[in-house]
């Protein structure tokens, strides 16, 4: 049975309610009912065409129905599709945790979930019960976790605990365990602090001033490697991972690097870690990791972390978290696929020269007054929106700027998503050069036209 968009809509508008949207505004407009995709393409119900530029919410590798992925979850749905992790093995699983420890030189054990935030909130659970399996008494206040500022790690409440984003996190304070703030180099607004390098050492002081004093209450450091993405592609410059790492070897707190959004291609390398050379204690790993197909994450951790959790049945150091669909086959089956292709199609090595192809673009959208920054990682990339370039000002919330910019994007064919007075650019991995030359000529004349709108 195929229904009308009509009734699709109506049905939508009556059932569904919608993760991060306001309903109210929500029910106003006519919904995107997407129906199918191919490649880098979305396909709506009525029929109209558009470009993937959000991969599907930054998970897309290979572009929407690849052959190869699907043969992939054919053969293992004709084998099984579910059994449990718990107190018992299956193959898939056991394939991809040992392709994801080849993958990650110090990392050695991996524990699944399903979503990234679940993949942060057991690193957490892990870091804090790691210190306490080594020594309850010597370490029982180390309760409280580092993160950057506009830090973001999922929505759960343990991930909510380590996030730093007004908007989303300020009404649950109260339900939170404790955070210790500090600064992220967010170069664009921070010129008071001096050039790149300096704002930098900066933030570094200001990390070393808190584990200096807090070492004691610290259990570990949080943070999302190169790219804070949900707060605006927030691009780190050279050198801030390291420092952080070396801070953190130095006063003796864990290190947990958050690549849900970061890991599998997105940053240029096929972990933004590689960039520095950075091996955390705690890895996490998501959205891309099935190449968008469907929900799957991991925690990764060292052997000296993992080993603090082995001991005897009446010691009570075993890790007790588990969710129902761990390990699931069909998900590991099609990740382990998913990373055998972007070997076979050297899709990181693509993304490089794609970036470096997109970066000479994207230089055109500086000729509209409204455009402040443009920010890019790799196929990540960030314009921020501005009332006035030399104040830096950002247009009122009331005026919905960049979401009026995404729909006008979207009647010409482009799929994106502003996060606050970002406009963000995260197309499927395997967009060619001619489709993100196409994204962009649209974007410039979206953009263009409410700049025209708010002179
Ligand atoms: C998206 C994201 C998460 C949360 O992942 P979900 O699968 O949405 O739970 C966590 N951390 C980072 C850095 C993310 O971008």
């Amino acid at each position: 049975m195929r229904y009308s968009y009509e009734q699709l809509e109506q049905w939508d508008k009556e059932y569904v309610w919608h993760p991060f949207t306001q309903m109210k505004t929500y029910v106003q407009e006519h919904p995107l009912i997407i129906e199918r995709g191919s490649g880098s393409y979305l396909f709506d119900v009525n029929g109209n065409k558009y470009l993937d530029g959000y991969a599907s919410l930054w998970v897309n590798v290979h572009g929407h129905n690849d052959p190869e992925l699907n043969e992939a979850l054919h053969m293992q749905i004709e084998t099984i599709a579910h059994s449990t992790l718990l107190g018992s093995a299956n193959v898939p699983s056991i394939l991809l945790a040992k392709k994801l420890v080849e993958l990650w030189p110090g990392l050695s054990k991996v524990f699944y979930s399903d979503t990234g935030a679940a993949a942060v909130e057991i690193a957490l659970k892990i870091a804090y019960q790691y210190w306490q399996n080594i020594d309850p008494v010597r370490y029982a206040k180390k309760t409280a976790f580092v993160s950057l500022r506009e830090a973001y790690h999922g929505d759960t409440i343990g991930a909510v605990s380590v996030g730093g984003m007004e908007l989303y996190h300020r009404i649950f304070q109260p339900l939170l365990f404790e955070r210790i703030e500090v600064p992220s180099p967010y170069v664009y607004r921070m010129s008071e602090y001096g050039n790149e390098q300096e704002i930098v050492q900066y933030c570094l002081q200001q990390l070393e001033h808190v584990l200096a004093s807090e070492q004691e209450r610290v259990a570990a450091v949080i943070v999302e490697p190169l790219v804070q993405g949900a707060a605006g592609i927030i691009t780190h410059p050279r050198g801030f991972l390291k420092g952080v790492e070396a801070l953190c070897r130095r006063y003796g707190v864990l290190l947990i690097c958050d690549e849900v959004a970061v890991g599998f291609g997105r940053t240029g390398t096929m972990f933004a870690c590689e960039q520095e050379q950075v091996t955390p204690d705690i890895v996490c790993l998501g959205k891309g990791i099935t190449g968008g197909y469907l929900p799957l994450a991991a925690t990764l951790t060292t052997n000296q972390v993992y080993e603090a959790f082995l001991g005897e049945a009446d010691e009570n150091k075993t890790f007790y978290h588990g969710h129902t669909y761990t390990g699931n086959q069909l998900s590991c089956s099609v990740a382990l696929k998913n990373i055998e292709l972007m070997e076979k199609r050297q899709l990181v090595e693509n993304v490089r020269k794609k970036a470096e192809f997109l970066a000479k673009k994207l230089e055109m959208l500086y000729e509209l007054p409204i455009v402040g920054d443009i920010r890019q990682k790799g196929l990540m990339t960030g314009i921020e929106i501005v009332q006035d370039r030399n104040t830096k000002e950002i247009f009122p919330r009331s005026e919905m700027i960049e979401h009026r910019i995404i729909l006008e994007a979207r009647k010409r064919g482009l799929i994106i998503r502003p996060l606050g007075p970002v406009l963000t650019f995260i197309p499927v991995l395997a967009m060619t050069e001619e489709q993100m030359e196409t994204a962009v000529s649209i974007l410039f004349d979206s953009i263009a036209e409410m700049a025209k709108a708010v002179r």
